[in-house]
């Protein structure tokens, strides 16, 4: 039902919205005549028959039929209900919210809370982890400390959903469990096992909770307020910001948005006021750069790190971060990059870069990777570095 308040919100923000804006948010447009055009979100195409008005303010694909306003474009795109793809505009796009807020509606009330996962449940399967398929491929890298606190760290449980099967929980910043993806790897390669179907599944919809709300956040969004002064950096899958926690846990924190559809508005409220890389794969650099403007965070770098080492490894076109980091010849190469992304980040703003020029003095004296790592870590322990007065 759409009341008198609810419809003058929705002109409201149709005209303080650029239908463009949004659309461009998920992916790149191409201006042709008075309209935009591109390849159509909604279903898969080769060429573009998705077209969007400025003017009008409308969209409307040609292939698949998909049609509508900037809010449907929003509910249908993030899953969201109308006040949500509203309250999604007003914090994406900076819709003055006057309206909303001052409407009689109580729209906070009406937000439905979050459900969880009952905490029995998930403390029961946070062991087992001989038959946890992804554990069994970290002990193949790494030592058992290492693989123990990984799996302590990122709340790691093991289900019989599949033979081996991996739950990776969502933990909030309340320690609240939002719910848990359960995925089946390969023990040996640590690549998800794509014989089994279906690719993943949900602890709530395995354990079949009536009238279950769920809202997702990170995987490792609780690592967020633990650590209240840490770069906050966000990549795809799971397994990367475990591997990467190990790798490069002096460059912040990994979190995982969960694939690239995963860096929705409602996970992004827990970047606030905070420093954040976001590294996405080298298919959804466009995407994640475009977001990226709109994130309500303190300052914000994307690392075309993974798009620039592409073919890092050989034939893996759609190769993740957690395939380069894993292979270690790429991980060299990588590291610079890495590297690269954190000077241009701290600089000026930390009063580190001292640090990174001796790091840049290793290299030219051709210091590996790992010694590198080592003696800059002695020089911090020493406190050498210290920021600048
Ligand atoms: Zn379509």
């Amino acid at each position: 039902m759409i009341t008198e308040a609810l419809r003058l919100q929705h002109e409201s923000i149709k005209a303080n919205i650029n239908i463009i804006d949004v659309v461009r948010h998920y992916t790149p447009l191409k201006q042709e005549g008075s309209n935009y055009i591109c390849k159509c979100p909604f279903h898969n195409e080769n060429t573009p028959s998705f077209k969007v008005s400025k003017a009008k303010g409308i969209y409307k694909c040609f292939g698949c039929g998909a049609s509508g306003d900037a809010i449907k474009f929003v509910q249908e795109k993030e899953k969201l209900n109308y006040m949500e793809a509203m309250q999604w505009l007003a914090t994406f796009h900076h819709v003055p919210l006057d309206n909303l807020q001052s409407s009689p509606s109580k729209q906070k009330n009406e937000q439905i809370r979050p459900s969880y996962i009952p905490k029995d449940i998930f403390y029961h399967s946070l062991s087992n982890y001989q038959n946890n398929n992804f554990v069994q491929f970290l002990h193949t890298i790494f030592d058992k400390e290492i693989v123990d606190e990984i799996v302590e760290n990122y709340y790691i449980g093991t289900s019989t959903y599949y033979n081996g099967g991996t739950v990776f929980y969502q933990v909030d910043s309340e320690s609240n469990v939002r719910t848990g993806k359960i995925m089946p790897y390969n023990p040996v390669t640590g690549k998800r096992d794509r014989e089994k179907k279906p690719a993943s599944n949900w602890v709530h919809s395995v354990l079949a909770i009536k009238d279950y709300h769920l809202q997702q956040c990170f995987f490792g969004e609780h690592l967020i307020t633990e650590n209240p002064l840490a770069p906050i950096n966000i990549v795809e899958s799971e397994k990367a910001a475990c591997l990467a926690s190990v790798w490069f846990s002096d460059l912040g924190i990994w979190i995982a948005a969960g694939g690239k559809e995963g860096l929705t508005a409602t996970k992004c409220q827990s970047l606030k006021g905070r420093n954040v890389i976001l590294w996405p794969d080298n298919d959804s650099l466009q995407e994640w750069q475009a977001k990226a403007k709109s994130i309500p965070c303190a300052s914000i770098k994307v690392s075309t790190a993974l798009f620039v080492s592409r073919n890092a490894v050989e034939g893996q076109d759609k190769a993740d971060i957690a395939d380069y980091i894993s292979s270690p010849t790429a991980r060299d190469e990588l590291i610079d990059e890495f590297r690269q992304a954190l000077i241009d980040y701290r600089e000026d703003e930390h009063g580190m870069a001292g640090q990174w020029q001796i790091w840049e003095q290793f290299k030219k004296k051709g210091l590996r990777m790992m010694d590198r790592v080592q003696c800059c870590q002695q020089l911090i322990n020493d406190k050498i570095f210290l920021p600048e007065e």
